[in-house]
């Protein structure tokens, strides 16, 4: 048995809880928050596997120039004159080549597939209670160039053995009968799952503290003691914390903690925003709005609209013209679907912790022993989050790892 840190308490921080507790460890988290916000909490719940196709991808960097200027874009890189930002961007960009998407699309398919069946373990597990379906996802398209790629897409995860296929107009119609649809055809991946993410996250926390996890809400870690190599021990708002491991999950503030333990994550914040409708829409099926990049979910009594990718500092702004696309695209693709002002005041925010090649760092750098790193998920960080949590456990357990754990090496060159 070990005495294990974790600090971060979002998806990736809970889960490595959760396992570690499952396999006799002493755990206690540590959050700077309350943890009751953030990308954990704002997410779009979906559990997909289709998402095979990595952030940095040929053609994304061309795009983040073009839409530079553009306010309302579904992507925005705010150029700035730091240092980790255009290490970041270099290696991001050494990244968006074809070579890195095809190495990418197992690494990407096998981990979000495995972490699919371990949320469906935690579902039959009679402790918990969350909203959890099956029911696919569709990629809607308005313009037919969207159309041919996203079937191209569904080609490559159909070869990758995923359930996905193209529908056709009125299979979609038969398929939503209740919402009026503007758009050309989908794609549809059947193998998606999704989930209501406030939902899971307070049945996790529950858990763990009945059996024995102890949470700390409002610490933020402040400073790290580091000895040749090991950490002994972290300094928090309130107290100095020891432990045999640590778990450094702190999601878009990993690189710069990374920093006080001797290492240098690259690591940037991508803000995304949600609104969420509270009367029906009709809408049964979760959707990405392809074109518009806005994320569609019927979760538990509500719809909820989610989208944009701000690549912009660490900060929690609310910038409504980005919240007003989303619902204007929500409405250019259901005519009958319109978010009140209300609905968009009430929009939140989460940063995705985005790596420069769309892999998270999973495992223990060479520079320090005793900490392991699960961070950097971006736009997966839910589909990922059960089985990082298993693969930490196993790390820190000293068990054979279930999957190669060379992709998401924190020690790796881009
Ligand atoms: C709009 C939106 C939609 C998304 N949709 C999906 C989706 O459908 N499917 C999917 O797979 N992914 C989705 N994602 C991505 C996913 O939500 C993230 O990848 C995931 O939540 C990241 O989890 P995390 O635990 O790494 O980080 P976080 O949830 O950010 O948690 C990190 C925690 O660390 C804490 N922390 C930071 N610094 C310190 C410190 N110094 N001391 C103590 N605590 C600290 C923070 O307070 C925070 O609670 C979406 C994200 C957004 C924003």
């Amino acid at each position: 048995m070990k005495n294990c840190i974790v600090i971060g308490g979002g998806i990736i921080g809970l889960c490595s809880a959760y396992y570690l507790q499952k396999e006799g460890h002493q755990v206690t988290v540590v959050d700077q928050s309350k943890m009751d916000g953030g990308a954990s909490y704002v997410n779009a719940g979906y559990l997909s596997p289709s998402h095979i196709i990595p952030l940095s991808a040929p053609g994304v960097m061309k795009k983040g120039l073009k839409w530079m200027f553009d306010k309302s874009s579904p992507l925005y890189i705010k150029p700035r004159l730091d240092l980790d930002f255009l290490k970041w961007t270099w290696a991001f960009n050494k990244s968006c080549n074809q070579k890195h998407v095809q190495k990418c699309i197992p690494v990407i398919k096998d981990i979000a597939v495995w972490s699919q069946e371990l949320y469906d373990d935690i579902k039959h597990d009679n402790a918990f209670n969350f909203h959890y379906e099956k029911k696919g996802l569709l990629m809607l398209c308005q313009t037919e160039e969207m159309l041919e790629e996203e079937v191209e897409v569904a080609h490559i995860a159909k070869s990758e053995g995923l359930d996905a296929s193209e529908v056709s107009l009125d299979e979609l119609k038969k398929m939503e009968p209740n919402v009026e649809l503007n758009v050309k055809g989908a794609a549809y991946f059947k193998c998606d799952f999704h989930t209501t993410p406030h939902e899971f996250m307070e049945e996790m926390k529950t858990y763990l503290i009945k059996n024995g996890v102890q949470i700390l809400t409002d610490e933020k870690v402040k400073d790290v003691v580091v000895d040749k190599g090991v950490l002994s021990s972290i300094k928090t708002t309130t107290q100095n914390l020891k432990a045999d491991e640590f778990v450094l999950a702190a999601g878009s503030w990993s690189g710069l903690l990374s920093k006080k333990l001797g290492l240098n994550l690259l690591m940037q914040a991508g803000k995304g925003y949600r609104v969420n409708k509270m009367s029906p829409t009709g809408i049964t099926i979760p959707a990405i709005l392809a074109e518009a990049k806005v994320a569609v979910t019927p979760m538990n009594g509500f719809t909820r609209f989610a989208g944009t990718m701000e690549i912009a500092g660490i900060n929690h702004d609310i910038n409504k013209v980005r919240v007003d696309a989303i619902g204007n695209a929500a409405n250019r693709y259901y005519p009958n679907v319109k978010l009140t002002q209300e609905e968009k005041d009430d929009a939140a925010c989460g940063l995705r912790p985005v790596s420069p090649d769309g892999l998270p760092y999973i495992g223990k750098s060479v520079k320090c022993t005793n900490l392991t790193i699960a961070a950097g998920h971006a736009m997966m960080g839910w589909s990922m989050g059960t089985a990082t949590g298993k693969l930490v456990s196993e790390i820190i357990s000293e068990q054979k790892s279930t999957l190669d754990l060379n992709p998401f090496h924190p020690d790796r060159k881009f």
